[in-house]
């Protein structure tokens, strides 16, 4: 779960807040803060060095060192061999940005040290001529965000140190093959020239050479090629390519610190909720070389199956090649186990090595390695990313071989991992009719099906003309991240279990099947070939990602395991994965404080909720059972009576419908708690369209109607123009319907409680807590509370039946929260409505944000939505003084939240934090809801 982390300087709050100053003020605060930043910048560490056993920094230290460096750091203390090398913090990051795209001299002289230092722990001399020094550069922020910034390798050549490094390896093939990559990776990333023109340059000396194979290149034809880009470098920057090694350094460094905020890491962290401020480490580390002949290898690994959960070793390597090779999915590498026959000793270490990692770090170990002439390094470990699926056997297996508490079990789960466990999947009989036409390696699990689409874009257009889409790729690369997340699956033709598709796949729990290598794409004409069919866009494509199947069909899917045992369609005893998931469950309810409910308006819904483990409905809203069958007729009838003795006619006609859902879903609900809201919503929805009566009219009369009928449409037009409001939302709804038509109020009241009378008739549980929804005053609070408490005696004298209910209110209009005092005074509960609570606090009407969400969030304004996640800042202060207020005048008032907000983790957390009672969301996000309260209450435990 991703946390802000509070007092770092943020360049987009800084910028604005300046721009509203005067010219002299601003002057005056950028040079405080430049004195500020020389004072810190003097007092404080910036730079950890790693190497020959020992590092400055250590495992505990992501903040400052990230991911990466923290793992470089811990692997260096446990003795592990890992090339030296230093990490700058990032710290100097966010330095870099206050000062305008500048790192400070002083940092600047702290890196010149580590320099120094690691050219002494490696034997070699940055920009020696004799025995240079060669470097990769990468960045490392504190949560993993595969391929989004940029890495450098082979920093350090320039014209001198290739010949060197040829004479050293006595491999000019290979030192020159390292020096063009170096000038392509530094001229796109550092000197921001298209990628495309290095290709282009590239392709032209294969046709020369009429070679189709990178590796059929002779050390002359990439001599040839380093020419042509040094070319390239000259006429799009005017000088030539830096020779100097430490502006080399110094160049790609500051590259990195800027691909923090390219689009794609933005988007990427929109998506995962990380913030903007935290910045990125970079790491400098020796280079040390898996692509320097057959001897040579590179690889990627997991302790465990990330897709599965099966404690298998598991990964891939490529015999003579380099770095990101493996995860850019170019090569399609081998099982890592076949690693054992070509090289049994490091593979031996290697599993040494990782198993202990995984024992350490009591997680699931990701690694990266590299192997030259057949000495092992590891150059990264971290824990692993998996599938929700995998999350659940991996946590649950980690308890059962004794290496982590069930506690640590509940800390370690994602909850999103939760819901994904609850998507659906084939029928197996329709998907086992249908031909597999081709299979690729299964990368994440969950059934896809949808249309073809073969890019980025065309994924999102389509998806938000409501298509379900496939987002068929040769490989995807970072910048496809917005397709990968609307589509339904991603299907690739190349890359491995952890090419970029594979790994971000399984991170959003999104089915997808790579390296389907069967599969030939033009993206430009939009078509592909499976098996000798041809596949155009819009053609169907479904999936299975758990075994790699593709077919050529549309696949209506079906529920989720855990779902089939649930309504009793498998038994328990025959699912693996639901033990597991009940598991997690169970232990969670044992840390959590705050109760979990369902907000549900049928039996069925109430019934899977209760499955679920809700105890209690937080959220009963009556008018969505208005839309029963047969129903909308009645309920048209009320709105339209002329008078209240029509409209009690009407009302008469509900009562009976009412109190048989209430009956139902109470029952359901096992004498748990059930909060039933009176009618809340604008009439006019559950009124014809005013345009269509006007259409409809029109036809009438040009077809010569009169009489009744014409009448008939006239009065309801009519009506439904008395009815119109320009603002719906602010307009006739909640409580003011109650207030405006009592007898509303009355029906609903007795539905609720002779259904209460009925069921305590029969030996049944239920307390009812009857809500009145958008209190912004008391006195409205007041008025619908005498017609209630009338009318709930009356019902149980007449029914003989005593039946105690309560009387409660939403807190959703500011008013309303910051008179909390006074409405506690009438209120038994509250139950705040967070969705209008937000929509009156934010002024975004909540069915018109998705207008201009996207620019807020490209633009920054807002992080994220704030009707799917709280915003903590802006209304979460509203929250809590309704919460001090109402517990000030009522002691153990019973609160809780029923917006959209208590299903997301995030949120959930927040509601811990001011003591509500408990959170209610749909039913489906029960069991997220559960372990998310769980961790909400360990982490406000433990000072959080
Ligand atoms: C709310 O406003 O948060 C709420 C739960 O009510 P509704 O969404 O029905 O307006
Ligand atoms: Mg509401």
């Amino acid at each position: 779960m991703a946390k802000k982390r509070a007092g770092k300087p943020v360049r987009p709050t800084t910028q604005a807040k300046a721009k509203v100053k005067t010219k002299v003020e601003t002057k005056a605060k950028v040079k405080s803060v430049r004195r500020a930043t020389k004072r810190t910048a003097r007092a404080k560490k910036y730079v950890y060095f790693f190497g020959g056993g020992k590092a400055d920094g250590d495992r505990s230290m992501r903040d400052a060192l990230g991911g990466k460096g923290a793992g470089l750091a811990a692997m260096t203390n446990a003795g592990l061999p890992v090339p030296p090398g230093f990490t700058i913090s990032t710290d100097v990051c966010s330095l870099y940005y206050a000062n305008k795209g500048h790192t400070p001299a002083t940092v600047e002289t702290e890196i010149a040290g580590h320099v120094k230092k690691l050219e002494r722990a490696a034997g070699a001399t940055l920009g020696s001529t004799k025995n240079p020094l060669l470097v990769s550069v990468r960045s490392g922020s504190k949560f993993s965000m595969p391929g989004m910034m940029d890495t450098i390798l082979n920093l350090g050549l320039n014209d001198a140190a290739v010949e060197r490094l040829k004479a050293r390896t006595s491999n000019g093939r290979f030192a020159f093959d390292s020096y063009r990559r170096f000038v392509q990776m530094f001229g796109s990333v550092v000197l921001e020239i298209s990628k495309a023109v290095f290709e282009h340059e590239f392709e032209a000396v294969k046709h020369e050479r009429g070679v189709s194979l990178d590796a059929d290149l002779d050390e002359q034809a990439l001599r040839d090629v380093v020419v042509r880009y040094k070319r390239v470098v000259r006429s799009a920057t005017r000088r030539d390519f830096p020779q100097e090694p430490h502006e080399q350094l110094a160049m790609a460094r500051d590259a990195v610190f800027r691909s923090w905020m390219n689009p794609r890491a933005q988007e990427y962290r929109r998506i995962y909720d990380i913030p903007d401020h935290i910045g990125t480490a970079v790491n400098v580390q020796m280079m040390v070389f898996g692509n320097s002949g057959d001897r040579s290898a590179t690889g990627v690994g997991f302790t465990r199956n990330p897709a599965t959960g099966a404690k298998e070793f598991y990964g891939e390597f490529l015999i003579n090649a380099q770095g990101e090779d493996v995860v850019a999915g170019i090569r399609t590498p081998q099982p890592i186990t076949e690693l054992k026959q070509v090289m049994p000793k490091a593979y031996a270490q290697l599993r040494d090595i990782t198993s202990r990692l995984e024992r350490n770090y009591k997680d699931v170990q990701d690694f990266e390695f590299t192997i030259e002439d057949e000495r092992l390094f590891m150059l990264q470990t971290r824990n692993g990313k998996r599938t929700g699926y995998a999350a659940v056997v991996i946590a649950t297996d980690l308890v059962a071989e004794r290496l982590i508490t069930q506690k640590e079990a509940v800390l370690q789960v994602d909850p999103e991992s939760l819901s994904q466990l609850l998507a659906p999947g084939f029928d197996p009989a329709e998907w086992n009719a249908i031909p597999v036409v081709t299979t690729g390696l299964p990368a994440s699990p969950g059934a896809a099906s949808g249309q073809a689409v073969f890019t980025a874009e065309d994924a999102v257009k389509r998806s938000d003309e409501g298509t379900p889409v496939i987002l068929v790729r040769r490989e995807t690369a970072p910048d496809d991240i917005a397709g990968m997340f609307v589509a339904q699956g991603i299907l690739t033709a190349t890359g491995g279990m952890t090419s970029h598709a594979a790994v971000v796949g399984r991170q959003m729990g999104k089915p997808s099947v790579v390296g389907a290598s069967e599969i030939e794409i033009d993206e430009d004409a939009k078509w592909c070939s499976i098996g000798g069919q041809t596949v155009r866009e819009g053609d169907f494509v479904s999936f299975d990602g758990l075994t790699g199947h593709v077919k050529l069909a549309q696949v209506a899917s079906k529920p989720s395991e855990i779902l089939q045992v649930m309504s009793g369609e498998l038994k328990a005893a025959k699912s693996d994965i639901s033990r597991r998931f009940m598991q997690i469950l169970t232990w969670s309810d044992k840390y959590r404080r705050m109760g979990v409910r369902a907000n549900a308006d049928q039996p069925d819904q109430a019934e899977l909720a209760y499955a679920f483990g809700g105890r209690g409905i937080g959220l009963c809203r009556t008018e969505h059972m208005f839309f029963g069958e047969g129903r909308i007729p009645i309920v048209q009838r009320m709105i339209l009576a002329d008078t209240e003795a029509d409209r009690r006619a009407a009302l008469a006609e509900l009562l009976p419908l009412q109190r048989e859902d209430f009956y139902g879903v109470f029952k359901a609900m096992h004498g748990e708690p059930v909060t039933i809201r009176m009618i809340d919503p604008p009439l006019h929805e559950f009124l014809p369209k005013r345009e269509e009566l006007m259409v409809d009219l029109a036809k009438l009369e040009a077809k010569g109607v009169t009489g009744d009928a014409l009448e008939q449409k006239l009065v309801l037009l009519r009506r439904v123009e008395q009815l119109h409001e320009f603002n719906p939302m602010l307009g006739h709804r909640g409580v003011r319907l109650g207030i405006t038509y009592p007898e509303i109020t009355e029906m609903q009241t007795r539905a609720i409680i002779e259904a209460a009378c009925q069921l305590a008739k029969e030996g049944g549980k239920v307390t009812p807590e009857i809500m009145i929804p958008l209190v912004g005053h008391v006195k409205e609070l007041r008025n619908q509370k005498v017609i209630v408490d009338r009318v709930a005696k009356a019902v149980m004298k007449e029914r003989g039946v005593k039946v105690k209910y309560l009387v409660g209110t939403m807190i959703e209009v500011p008013r309303g929260a910051m008179t909390a005092d006074q409405i506690a005074g009438e209120a038994q509960f509250f139950s705040f409505g967070t969705n209008d609570l937000t929509q009156l606090m934010l002024g975004f009407s909540r069915d018109d944000i998705g207008k201009f969400l996207r620019v807020y969030q490209d633009k920054k304004i807002l992080d994220k939505d704030p009707f799917a996640t709280f915003d903590v800042e802006g209304v979460g202060p509203v929250v809590r003084t309704a919460v001090e207020l109402g517990r000030g005048a009522r002691p153990g008032i019973k609160l809780g939240i029923c917006g959209e907000h208590g299903g997301d983790p995030a949120s959930i957390h927040f509601f811990e934090s001011v003591g509500l009672n408990y959170v209610s969301c749909s039913p489906y996000r029960v069991p997220v809801a559960r372990l998310a309260a769980a961790q909400a209450a360990l982490a406000v435990k433990g000072g959080d």
